[in-house]
Parts: structure tokens; C-alpha cells; sequence
């Protein structure tokens, strides 16, 4: 899962979301105008030019220097602002002043990035501190940045004078739209009085989030269990919780991630289940609910301010979605189709059940994970153990290089005495192999450290973008950041099934950053539509479970020699799914909640939680637990968003059916997948992009098919594209 959140939580936790004008480098001269010649690639965006270097990463950084260098974006940005701003109306031109202004604000993003990048790596905890500084610093600029007057006022200037005179080729015209339509959802066009009305309410909601999080963060409860009630947990578990404080025989257990999925999964007394979800959901107390109703209140006043009919109509309008009653519709087709995946999931883990308690008739809340685990260890007999073996760090890298280059037509290469922050970083080029030409930089970090960004997650440090005489390119810079087992005294690293297609998926982020080619660096690389951006990289998970791929990613652990047993290989790709029926009506309770929230003016969210849990999932939320107080992505930036995890999945799982049919490992497909889809970024929407790759209107019915549903007679169609507004 935390492969699927990456990007978001990249995007989010630099206070991008809420701010909207699009992203690097002061002044331009001259208009970018891509030279006619580019587009006998077939591919219209590419730019056959030299390509010009983004700077290496600093990261030698004393505390000062990086406070220095968070403020010194500011001061740059302000003043590349304030020569935007008081060029004359008349004078105004697409170049000096909306390119400019894109440039402006992805110039600052680029070095704020940078310095707040080092919170996630750095091996000093006094220069993350600093930088995480910068990160809510950076959050406030940017909002305030966002709301400016005087640079929507120049937009306008611009619009009204050559603006109203010059036609525009696409890419340039949308970067007129969304720059626009960005005013517009900042509130921009309001009254004085409304938008001050506004910049209230949306402080507040940032007092509620902060708040909301802050008491899970927080959460200080411990749970106290003898040895006979952890039964089922690994004995290495066991010991690692031993309390010697107390009188011995006593474990005690906290509700983190770490000892809540183990108690969760693997305890075989139902008591101890019971008391850790009890304790899991009530991590909120009695007041995070409240917060919760609160900031949906004041979300729904703000969406009507700005003209919108709910919050979750405002989030949609920036998406592939568009609007809540599409999204309502794609749940409801969902929660229905997964029915009888869901039904079948439940009498599994109720005959299961029934052996342990005879005559059981309910699934609980505290009983779900412990069966859907016993249903993986028992129906498909996969040894995690066993399967890590076959995968060596090594051989998983150089294979999954192996892959993207043969597909992709790429070049991947170290650089050699490139310095970097830790050992075994590692700096990579991207070269196109037909054209020797340098598309991008990558670093890659794998292995966890001392204070380091504990997920797995591509972070952009230079977004690519054309030059400003549209003559070369600039090409963009990223880092994956993951965190595998590392090698100890000498003995290899191996990764797990689940890292190595998390390795997949995060490596799609870095292609879908490198492989860009569009002219504004706002719309370059994954800064597409939230609900899209995903679907490259789930769409890419799948390569890990194929024979072709496994091929060149495993070595059998007696000898090197051959690669994981076409049978094995059949085992996994069949397990994977082993939850299908759960995992994803889980996705749809999420999702729904989220929706039927953030479409009512006044709510009481604990009461919905519960209602649409029970509807959902066929079995009821826990009496004592209270969901709604421990949902932090509603209070984290995924508030109206969250349904996006699913929508995203139905366009991957028809991406991939492309290369089902003509070839996983087929250059063509992996050709036109690199030109029609990751290069453009959001220089067009995404089902504009899905018509491109697949010929025809994107559609469900893959994604059902994997989910074991039938599709029906007529499945609804993809959203139709609609003009920027
Ligand atoms: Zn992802």
C-alpha cells in the first residue's frame, strides 16, 4: 500500500495541493516555440536539441546554510514576481509574463524541494530539523503565493492585450487555462470580503488538520498482554516486546503500524484482536471525530463561496473525475460489482472461523485481517521466507533495468564519483538508445538509515522544461527513495515479493519524471491529474509477476545460474489477488465515506463511518471504535480525493492490456506507452492520453475482470473529455 501513497504524500507534504499556479527559472527572453522539425519523431512534443543539466544535489548543508537557502528562494521568487508584475499591460507577452510566472514558481519550488528533501535523507538530525522548517514555511509561501492579486492581476493584463490577439498552439493554451482556473479556485474572482472570508475558513481547516494528526500522532496508548495472549505471533515478535520494567511475563504493545498489523493478522485469540482494534480505533478520542464535523462544515462553506455545489465538486473539478456525481456513480458500480468477491471472501473466513468457534456467524471488526491471512497461509501456501530468497537486491535492480531499458528504448547508467549522501546511494543517467541523447538524472537510495524517510517514494528535484528559446531541454532530476533489507556482514540483500513490485511501481514514478517531455514545468513528468497519476505505476507492478520479467529479476539460491521455476512463478501471480473481494470493497468503504462527507453541508462523521461500514463491508465497524477520528488522510489532503487509489487502478488494469496482448516485454507497446503517455504529462488530460496509447476510449473492464467481476452488458463509459474550465 504505502507504494500507492508515495507521490501523493510527496505532493501534499510540500503543500503543493492547495496551491495551484503551476511550477522553476526567472525571466524568460525569448516565446518557447518547439521547432517544427520535433514532431517527425511522431511524437509532437519531443525536442531533438542538446539537452542542458539541472545542478547535481547539494546536500553539504550546515543548519544556517539551509535556513539561508529556504529564505533565499523567497527573496528570488519575490523579486522575479515583483519584474512580472510591473511590466506594463501593453508590454506583456505570453513569454515575460505567463511563462514567466510558471517559471517563477518552478524555480522556487525546485530549490525548496531540494532543501526540504533533505528532512527525508539527510544523516544529520540537526539539518532535518531545519528542513522540515522549510517545508512548513515553504507550505505558507506558496499558499500566500497562490492568492496574490497583483499576479493574477498581470495574468488578467496579459489576456486582455496580446492575450486576446495571440493564438496559442495546445500545450501553451492549457498553461494559460489551468494557470487561470488555479486563480479561480484561490479565490481570486471573489469579492475582498468573500476571499478574506475564504483565507479564514481555510486557516482554520489547517488548525483542525493539524490538530486531527497531531493527537494520532501522538497517541501515547500501551497495551498490556501475557505471552498465552499473543499466541500466533513469531516468537522474535514476542521478545522484542517483552516489558522488564514490569513483572515478568508481560508484553506490552503500542497501536503503531509496526505491532497493530502483527496483533491483527496473526493473533489467535480473539480477545487480543478485539483489544487492539478497540484501542486502534480510539486513537482520536472523543474529540478527533468532532474536529472531523468541523472541517467538513467549514470545507462545504468554502466550496459554495467559490461557487461550487460540495467540497468533494471542488476536488473533482482538477481531476480526470470532474465532478462528485461521476465519482458517486464509479463507487456505486464498484460496491455493487464486488459483491459476490466480497460474499466469497466472508464464507471463507467464516468457515474458517467456525473451526476455531463453532456455530460463528460474524465476521468482526477485530476478525477480518486474521482470516484474509490465514486464507493467504492456507489456500496458497506462499512462503514469504522462501520467495525472498530468490530475490537478491542486486539481481532485482540490474533485471528491473534490464526491463524498463528493453521496453522503454532507454539507456540507464551509474555515474561514476558522483558524490552522494550516504553509502550506497547511487546517481543514474537516462539516455534515449537510438539518439545517445541524455533524457534525465536519477538517484537511487534503497536501504533505511537512522532517520531517513521511512516509505518507499520518488521525489522530483528538477521538473524537466523546455529552454527559453525552445531550442533545448532542460532535463528533469529525481530521487527513489526505498527502504529494503540491507546487506548485513556480508550476506546479500534479498527483497520481498511486495518490495520488488514496490520497486516496479516507484521506478514508473522515476520514468514518468525522466521520461518527459513537455515544455512548462508545470505540466512535466507526474504532475498530472491526482487521479490519474498512479495508474502508470500500477499499471507497471504487474511486470514483476510475469515469467519474461521474473526471468531477469531472480536467481535460484543454490545456483546463480537459473532463474525462479515457471511453477513458482504461477503461485505468486495467482496468490496476488488472494483479497481481492476485501481489500478492494475496503477501498470502496474508504472512498464512499470520504464522498458522502464531503458532499453534506453538516455531518456527524462518527454516525456515517459506521452506517457506510456496515452497508459496505457486510460486516459492522466495531461499537466501541470510532473510524472517523483515525482516518487521517481526510485531515491529511486526500479530503473529496480519496477514491482516487481505485479510479487510478481501472486505468492501469487497461494500459496493461495492451501489453497482455501484443507483449510485456514488446518495445513497440513500450514505445508508444513512453511517447502517448508518461512523456506528456499534463500538456493534455488523461483520457486523452488513454485514447492515444489504446485506440480507442479507455474502460472498466479489465479492472472488473481482475477483481474476478463480470463486467455487465453495458459498461459505463470513461468520462468524457471536457474542456480546462
Ligand atoms: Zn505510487
Amino acid at each position: 500500500m504505502s507504494q500507492i501513497h508515495a507521490p501523493f504524500r510527496r505532493l501534499l507534504a510540500h503543500g503543493l495541493q492547495a496551491v495551484v499556479v503551476a511550477t522553476v527559472a526567472v525571466a524568460v527572453a525569448g516565446a518557447l516555440i518547439v521547432p517544427g522539425g520535433a514532431r517527425a519523431q511522431g511524437n509532437a512534443l519531443f525536442v531533438p536539441v542538446p539537452a542542458l543539466d539541472p545542478p547535481l544535489l547539494r546536500f553539504t548543508w550546515t543548519p544556517a546554510e539551509l535556513t539561508e537557502a529556504c529564505a533565499d528562494a523567497e527573496l528570488k521568487a519575490n523579486a522575479a514576481l515583483k519584474a512580472l508584475v510591473a511590466i506594463p499591460d501593453a508590454s506583456r507577452t505570453f513569454s515575460n509574463t505567463v511563462v514567466a510566472l510558471d517559471r517563477a514558481v518552478a524555480s522556487y519550488q525546485e530549490v525548496a524541494g531540494r532543501v526540504m528533501f533533505m528532512k527525508d535523507i539527510h544523516p544529520d538530525a540537526a539539518v532535518r530539523d531545519v528542513a522540515a522548517a522549510c517545508e512548513e514555511r515553504s507550505g505558507k509561501f506558496m499558499v500566500a503565493l497562490s492568492a496574490r492579486q497583483d499576479v493574477y492581476q498581470a495574468m488578467q493584463g496579459w489576456q486582455t492585450n496580446e492575450g486576446s490577439r495571440l493564438r496559442l498552439d495546445n500545450e501553451d493554451a492549457r498553461l494559460v487555462d489551468l494557470t487561470m482556473r488555479d486563480f479561480k479556485r484561490n479565490g481570486l474572482l471573489l469579492s475582498d470580503a468573500d476571499r478574506q472570508k475564504l483565507i479564514k475558513l481555510r486557516s482554520r481547516i489547517t488548525e483542525l488538520q493539524t490538530r486531527y494528526s497531531k493527537t494520532l500522532n501522538d497517541d501515547k496508548t500501551t497495551l498490556s498482554f501475557s505471552k498465552d495472549d499473543l499466541l500466533g505471533l513469531p516468537d522474535d515478535f514476542i521478545a522484542a516486546h517483552e516489558d522488564k520494567k514490569m513483572k515478568p511475563g508481560r508484553y506490552t504493545l503500542t497501536t503503531k503500524y509496526p505491532d497493530y498489523y502483527p496483533v491483527m493478522e496473526g493473533a489467535k485469540k480473539d480477545a487480543t484482536r478485539q483489544k487492539m482494534e478497540k484501542a486502534f480505533m480510539n486513537r482520536g478520542g472523543a474529540k478527533n471525530p468532532k474536529l472531523l464535523d468541523e472541517a467538513v462544515g467549514l470545507r462545504n462553506q468554502a466550496a459554495k463561496l467559490l461557487g461550487y455545489a460540495t467540497h468533494a465538486d471542488y476536488v473533482a473539478e482538477d481531476r480526470m473525475a470532474q465532478n462528485a456525481a461521476t465519482v458517486a456513480a464509479f463507487l456505486a458500480r464498484m460496491q455493487e460489482g464486488l459483491k459476490p468477491a466480497l460474499e466469497k471472501d466472508r464464507q471463507k473466513m467464516l468457515a474458517l472461523k467456525v473451526k476455531d468457534e463453532s456455530g460463528a456467524k460474524v465476521i468482526n471488526a477485530w476478525d477480518w485481517r486474521y482470516y484474509m491471512n490465514q486464507i493467504k497461509r492456507t489456500e496458497h501456501a506462499i512462503n514469504d521466507d522462501e520467495v525472498r530468497s530468490w530475490f537478491p537486491a542486486d539481481k532485482v535492480m540490474s533485471g528491473m533495468f534490464r526491463v524498463y531499458e528493453t521496453v522503454l528504448g532507454i539507456t540507464l547508467n551509474p555515474v561514476k564519483k558522483a558524490p552522494v549522501w550516504a553509502e550506497g546511494v547511487t546517481l543514474y543517467e537516462v539516455t534515449d538508445t537510438a539518439t545517445k541523447r541524455l533524457l534525465a538524472r536519477f538517484y537511487v537510495d534503497l536501504f533505511p538509515r537512522e532517520g531517513k524517510y521511512g516509505h518507499a517514494a520518488e521525489f522530483t528535484l528538477s521538473p524537466g522544461q523546455a529552454t527559453a528559446d525552445g531550442r533545448g531541454y532542460r532535463v528533469p532530476m529525481c530521487a527513489l527513495v526505498m527502504n529494503v533489507q540491507p546487506p548485513v556482514d556480508g550476506v546479500a540483500s534479498f527483497l520481498s515479493m511486495s518490495e520488488v513490485e514496490t520497486l516496479f511501481h516507484e521506478f514508473g514514478h522515476v520514468m514518468h519524471e525522466s521520461l518527459t517531455v513537455a515544455r512548462h514545468p508545470s505540466q512535466a513528468g507526474t504532475r498530472t491529474a491526482l487521479d490519474f497519476v498512479e495508474a502508470p505505476s500500477q499499471m507497471l507492478e504487474n511486470w514483476a509477476y510475469e515469467p519474461d520479467v521474473l526471468a531477469l529479476i531472480s536467481e535460484d539460491p543454490t545456483n546463480p545460474d537459473k532463474s525462479m521455476p515457471a511453477a513458482l512463478a504461477e503461485k505468486l501471480k495467482k496468490a496476488r489477488k488472494y483479497n481481492a473481494g476485501v481489500h478492494s470493497s475496503r477501498q470502496v468503504f474508504l472512498a464512499t465515506f470520504d464522498q458522502r462527507i464531503h458532499t453534506s453541508a453538516r455531518v456527524d462523521s462518527d454516525a456515517i463511518a459506521k452506517k457506510t461500514w456496515a452497508e459496505v463491508l457486510a460486516f459492522p465497524e466495531d461499537k466501541a471504535g470510532h473510524f472517523a477520528g483515525t482516518f487521517g488522510h481526510m485531515m491529511g489532503g486526500y479530503d473529496g480525493g480519496y477514491y482516487g487509489y481505485l479510479w487510478s487502478e481501472v486505468f492501469a488494469a487497461d494500459m496493461w492490456t495492451r501489453f497482455q496482448k501484443e507483449g510485456v516485454m514488446n518495445p513497440v507497446v513500450g514505445r508508444a506507452y513512453r511517447d502517448k503517455v508518461i512523456a506528456r504529462g499534463r500538456t493534455v488530460e488523461p483520457d486523452a492520453l488513454l485514447r492515444d496509447f489504446l485506440g480507442r476510449a479507455a474502460n472498466e473492464t479489465a479492472f472488473l475482470e481482475v477483481l474476478g467481476i463480470q463486467p455487465g452488458p453495458a459498461p459505463a463509459p470513461a468520462p468524457a473529455p471536457a474542456p480546462v474550465k
